[in-house]
């Protein structure tokens, strides 16, 4: 059995900003399955290398760059529509947690968490999509979190980006949908890597997850995949500023 023609990304050339582990590493391991040429982004040139000795197929490249770096940004997306060919798919995935009670947030600590996780994405989707939209066409998802609706105490930062993120999403939507782009979001539940990786080892809180969570477990980077490979393919051609919520359930139950 084939898959729907729908779903069919091969040949497609998709960059996953923050790439190096985690859920970006997952996201363009399905993306090279799916037949893409990959491009791997991280701050870590040697990282990079390694991960890309991951990911199966010969069409894996890299691109070292920090992604809240505004000339970088600029310098980095040239680059590789350079030498690896134009991008059709953008993931904005590369971010980070800061865990603190809101009084003791310094002001540092709130630029820092700012700058990776919702001024990166202006900074790439904006590079990319210059090109993509004169081009009439790309896919842009932004890794939003089950923190663009909700928070708890300890990450109300955290929860202010992901928030804005959602909204970033929505109008990237209404500037560049004309253009034949399609932004929207993907929102995933709690997620077992390095950045959780506190949060796993917590068993209290790691048994909070579990029952909080209608599916009953943590997720698995690879929960997320199947959610990118449609919002990157024509089955998602008419959606557009949309979060999709992959967590299990958790933001649907009380
Ligand atoms: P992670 O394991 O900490 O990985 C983060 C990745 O981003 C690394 O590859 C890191 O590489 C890269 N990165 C960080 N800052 C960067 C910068 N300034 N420039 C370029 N790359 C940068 O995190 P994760 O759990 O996979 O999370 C990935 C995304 O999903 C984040 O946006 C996160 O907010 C979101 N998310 C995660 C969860 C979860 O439960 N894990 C849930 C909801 C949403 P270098 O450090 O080598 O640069």
């Amino acid at each position: 059995m084939t898959a729907h023609p729908l779903f069919d990304i091969g040949g497609r050339t998709a960059l996953v900003t923050g790439s190096s582990r985690g859920i970006g590493l997952a996201l363009a391991r399905g993306l090279a399955e799916a037949g893409c040429t990959v491009v791997l982004n991280g701050r870590d040139p040697d990282r990079l290398a390694e991960a890309a000795s991951e990911l199966p197929g010969d069409r894996v490249r890299t691109a070292a760059f920090d992604v809240t770096d505004g000339p970088a940004v600029a310098a980095g997306i040239a680059d590789v529509e350079e030498r690896v060919g134009p991008l059709d798919i953008l993931v904005n995935n590369a971010g980070m947690q800061l865990r603190a009670p809101l009084l003791e947030f310094t002001d540092a600590d709130w630029h820092r968490i700012l700058d990776a996780n919702l001024t990166s994405a202006f900074l790439v989707g904006r590079e990319a999509a210059r090109r993509m939209t004169e081009r009439g066409h790309g896919k842009i998802v932004n890794i939003c979190s089950l923190q663009s609706e909700v928070v708890r105490p300890g990450i109300a930062p955290y929860a202010a980006t992901k928030g804005a993120l959602k909204m970033l999403t929505k109008g990237m939507c209404a500037d560049w949908g004309p253009h034949g782009v399609q932004v929207n979001g993907l929102g995933p539940g709690y997620i077992e890597t390095e950045l959780t990786r506190p949060l796993v080892d917590d068993e209290e809180f790691s048994a909070w997850v579990r029952r909080r969570t209608p599916a009953g477990r943590w997720g698995r980077t690879e929960d997320l995949v199947g959610a990118l490979l449609f919002l990157a393919s024509p089955a998602a051609d008419f959606m557009g500023g949309q979060i999709l919520y992959v967590d299990g359930g958790m933001t649907s139950v009380l």
